[in-house]
Parts: C-alpha cells; sequence; structure tokens
C-alpha cells in the first residue's frame, strides 16, 4: 500500500484506527506508536501530500487543524501543562507518511531542541 493510503483508509474507516474526533474537514486519530501519553494526529479529509502543497485555495485548513488540536488537548487536560504541535515535512523533517498531519503531542515534559 501507498503509505498515503493508510491516512485516507483511517478517514474512511477501511482500516481500524482509534479516531477521537472527526467532522466534515479533518479527523484525528491516536498515533499507532505514540511518543508521549497523548499523542494524536490530525489531517485534512482530502489529501495534501504535505506543507509544501499549501497554497492559496487549501490553507484554511491548517487553521482548521489547529484549532481542533487545541480543543483536544483542552479535552485531554494536557492544555495547561504545556504540549507540542508538530509537522514533518519530507525527508529531512522526518516525514514518513506522505500525507499531511499535524502531531499533538503531550502528558509528560518534552524534550527540548536546543
Ligand atoms: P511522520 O513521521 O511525521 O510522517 O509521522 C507519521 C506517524 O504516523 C508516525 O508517528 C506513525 O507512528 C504514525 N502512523 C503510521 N501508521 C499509522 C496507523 N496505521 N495508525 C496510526 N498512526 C500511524
Amino acid at each position: 500500500m501507498q503509505n498515503n493510503l493508510i491516512f485516507e483508509n483511517i478517514i474512511k474507516k477501511k482500516i481500524p484506527a482509534q479516531i477521537i474526533y472527526q467532522d466534515e474537514k479533518v479527523t484525528a486519530f491516536k498515533d499507532i506508536n505514540p511518543k508521549a501519553p497523548v499523542h494524536i494526529l490530525i489531517v485534512p479529509n482530502f489529501f495534501i501530500a504535505s506543507s509544501n502543497d499549501i497554497n492559496k485555495k487549501n490553507k484554511s485548513i491548517l487553521g482548521h487543524m489547529f484549532y481542533i488540536a487545541v480543543d483536544i488537548a483542552k479535552q485531554k487536560k494536557i492544555s495547561k501543562e504545556g504540549y507540542r504541535i508538530i509537522i514533518n515535512c519530507n525527508k529531512n523533517g522526518g516525514q514518513e507518511i506522505n500525507y499531511l498531519h499535524m502531531h499533538l503531542l503531550g502528558g509528560k515534559k518534552l524534550k527540548s531542541f536546543s
């Protein structure tokens, strides 16, 4: 399976995933290999390969993804202590799945980049 199809199939509920939120624009589900007690992926319901493919027409989806990520952080009660939102892009950014996604990570002190 082309790896972008994994997320497409999760959105369409053709393969199992722990979906915690879905609306007409985005889907959020638990990462299969969590790097923190809370590790959730937020994806658009339509295909965008990476942040390089954000354009004038589709840019509003990022605001909605961000809004939902913060809302989930509040629901999971990690917002006060803090969390990290990450979008990896391509090889050097560590993007493994070629389908734009936002990571929401929290529930523990995350390692600093510096
Ligand atoms: P990235 O390295 O930014 O492309 O992140 C891809 C993420 O997708 C990784 O954290 C994986 O653990 C996660 N992942 C891969 N396959 C699945 C799946 N079937 N269900 C949930 N998460 C997945």
